[in-house]
């Protein structure tokens, strides 16, 4: 009761805003209602990589890369397309380590599906360590436990936060293209952990061009996992300009994850 009426003077002396629109937020977590549904959805993706495909495409389809390239990975989830909105939360989670935000984005995620994909091992997507100890955690890993603390189901899954190994540190990918990206990689992931005959969910926070997915999953398969899947927020549109976001002052760093 106390504290009740201790929230409600908190909250009178210092209304929760919306870290989108800065509007007063009567969410307990920090994004309006307004601002939580306008998102942008990834509901017409491609079945397998997640890439946004155009309006009308139909149901099972799959883009061009994932037609004519053969993919390690059997499917990415990336309910969000990488667009207004879910740029400036990703940004301020990982560039401003506004690690409160974790909550937020794994209720984001959950919230899209339709039906838990069945999973018996979780592996963030490491970072090497000089940018883990740089920017001081690892994204993938924070959406990764907010996730089992959002989802009974995901609660009793190992989430094995040094199950791979980035064993170079290669240049920022922010900037390059799909075969830029994939050379850097190359050879870039090390597997410390069984994975032979697991289903395999990987967690990254933005899928881009799908380098990183391939190079990852490719060696959870040289392991023997059964199956691999991307557990990720968002994923870019192959023309990322055209969803140019509201403005909102953020710097270029925020246009192309890593
Ligand atoms: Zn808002
Ligand atoms: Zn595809």
């Amino acid at each position: 009761m106390v504290n009740s009426r201790l929230d409600t003077l908190l909250e009178k002396l210092f209304p929760r805003q919306c870290l989108l629109c800065r509007q007063p937020s009567h969410n307990p977590q920090p994004l309006c209602h307004d601002c939580r549904t306008s998102l942008p959805l990834n509901h017409c993706a491609c079945e397998q990589c997640a890439l946004p495909l155009p309006t009308g495409a139909a149901p099972g389809a799959l883009c061009e890369s994932c037609l004519e390239g053969q993919r390690d990975f059997d499917r990415v989830i990336a309910p969000l397309v990488y667009g207004p909105g879910i740029r400036q939360l990703v940004g301020a989670w990982k560039y401003r380590r506004q690690t409160l935000l974790s909550p937020l984005l794994a209720s984001l995620w959950l919230e899209h599906l339709t039906q838990l994909p069945a999973c018996d091992l979780l592996l963030p997507v490491p970072l090497h360590w000089r940018r883990q100890l740089w920017r001081g955690f690892n994204q993938a890993a924070l959406l990764g436990r907010a996730l089992q603390r959002s989802h009974p189901a995901l609660a009793g899954i190992p989430l094995l936060e040094g199950g791979l190994q980035r064993r170079q540190h290669t240049r920022h990918q922010a900037g390059l293209g799909a075969g830029a990206r994939e050379a850097n990689l190359a050879g870039s992931f090390r597997l410390r952990a069984e994975v032979s005959g697991l289903r395999v969910a990987v967690i990254d926070d933005v899928v881009t061009t799908g380098a990183t997915a391939q190079e990852v999953a490719a060696v959870l398969k040289d392991g023997g996992a059964a199956s691999v899947q991307i557990w990720s927020l968002a994923r870019t549109p192959a023309h990322p300009a055209t969803l140019a976001g509201p403005a909102s002052g953020l710097s270029a760093e925020y246009a192309a994850p890593q």
